[in-house]
């Protein structure tokens, strides 16, 4: 089947100004994503270079016009594919593109062939950039695997023209013969440039749905992992803590009168209050305890792979650091201690990390019991009074 190029320059037209439309409703609705707006100049570009290449049948000057929109496009949406993953677009070597394919196909002048490996070249250059740029950037989306894949299809059908049209210049390809198949590189550089236009929407979607991950998990006063957050990482502790047949611990912490600093500072000194004792924590366990804020005035701390007398050393450590870091707020200084409750888990009982929470939460109100500040440590005696209380 023999394919008509200027068929082909149509469809690329149609097909950009599609995209185009797509991406323009993209950079609208979501301002925050800047690379949309490059990846929309881009097919704007490309969608202007279809009929610039139908006219340059009869005109040099159209045709080179058009050749020089197409590398650039590839260009810009590799300065859209840097912007994205928070880079500057690096305009020097944009221009250097540009500038170097155009010198170059007015230095080769007449030869049609080499007007053609020029322009691939042109292609190849920027199109295998992005795909460095793709495949060392992080995070690494599907989207980002898919825009590679694609781009790598716009560099092999640029890269057989390129080999074809160097057959050609040195004899060792007909002209009829490079006719014969030449239309099928372009139909692999327009499905490659298509694919990798959805593969930047998938990288986007990727993002967007990363971000809201991010704030589902994430406690908004302290940036801490939140309730939810936690449960997850219970239960992927539970797993690994399973395999390896350590023990872990919880600690259940909740501020104590937390209700009087509101009364008599306010609520912005209870938010700062929060924040404050969210930080004194983090200062105090190890990389791999997971600090929680499950809501309110409490807080719970994950302690993986920990026995019952390390976590009692690092809870009363704990304790003693908020009692002896008091809030300097407004001017106030803001007395704040905690009751802890501490509980350990066995991977080879029945109990699960949630019922551990429980039990770290009953230890926790037998300090309260006693007149708050301080640790109890879950037995079943704390249980029992608790349940007799109740
Ligand atoms: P106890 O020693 O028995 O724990 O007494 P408490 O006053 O701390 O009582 P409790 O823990 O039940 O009350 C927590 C209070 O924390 C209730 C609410 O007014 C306050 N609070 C909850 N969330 C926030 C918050 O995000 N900011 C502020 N400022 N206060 C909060
Ligand atoms: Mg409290």
């Amino acid at each position: 089947m023999k394919l008509d190029f200027n068929t082909l320059y149509v469809i690329i037209l149609l097909n950009s100004v599609s995209f185009a439309f797509v991406w323009a409703v993209f950079a609208i609705a979501y301002r925050s994503l800047t690379a949309a707006r490059y990846w929309l100049l881009a097919l704007v570009m490309t969608s202007m270079s279809g009929p610039l290449l139908v006219a340059g049948e009869d005109s040099q000057f159209l045709t080179y016009l058009g050749m020089t929109l197409v590398s650039g496009s590839f260009a810009i949406n590799w300065q859209g594919i840097r912007v994205f993953y928070g880079s500057q677009p690096d305009w020097g070597t944009v221009a250097l593109i540009v500038g170097g394919s155009l010198a170059a196909m007015y230095f080769f002048g007449e030869s049609r062939e080499a007007d053609n490996v020029v322009f691939a070249v042109s292609q190849i250059v920027p199109v295998s950039l992005a795909i460095f740029t793709l495949l060392r950037a992080r995070p690494r989306y599907l989207g980002s695997y898919v825009a590679a894949v694609a781009a790598a299809m716009v560099v092999i059908g640029q890269g057989a023209e390129t080999v074809t049209n160097l057959l050609r210049l040195s004899g060792l390809m007909s002209t009829d013969k490079y006719y014969e198949i030449a239309a099928w590189f372009l139909v692999c550089a327009i499905i490659g440039g298509s694919v990798w236009s959805l593969g930047f929407l998938i990288m986007a979607t990727d993002r967007f749905r990363a971000e809201l991950r991010a704030l589902a998990s994430r406690d908004e006063l302290t940036g801490l992992p939140n309730r939810r957050s936690f449960y997850e990482q219970l239960k992927l502790c539970e797993e690994s803590v399973e395999n390896r047949n350590k023990t872990a611990a919880v600690l259940m912490i909740d501020l104590d009168r937390f209700k009087a600093i509101n009364d008599r500072f306010g609520h912005a000194a209870g938010d700062a209050a929060i924040i404050h004792v969210a930080k004194v924590a983090s200062g105090e366990i190890r990389n791999h305890d997971v600090l929680a804020r499950l809501g309110g005035d409490e807080f719970c701390i994950l302690m993986p792979n920990t026995d019952l007398e390390a976590a009692s050393i690092i809870a009363k450590r704990l304790n003693e650091a908020i009692t002896s870091t008091p809030l300097i707020h407004d001017g106030n200084l803001i007395p704040i201690s905690a009751s802890i409750g501490l509980a350990q888990w066995q991977p080879d009982t029945e109990l699960g990390l949630m019922e551990t929470l429980d039990q770290a939460d009953t230890a926790m109100f037998g300090t309260k019991r006693n007149g708050r500040d301080g640790l109890t440590v879950f037995d079943g005696r704390v249980a029992l009074e608790r349940s007799g209380e109740a």
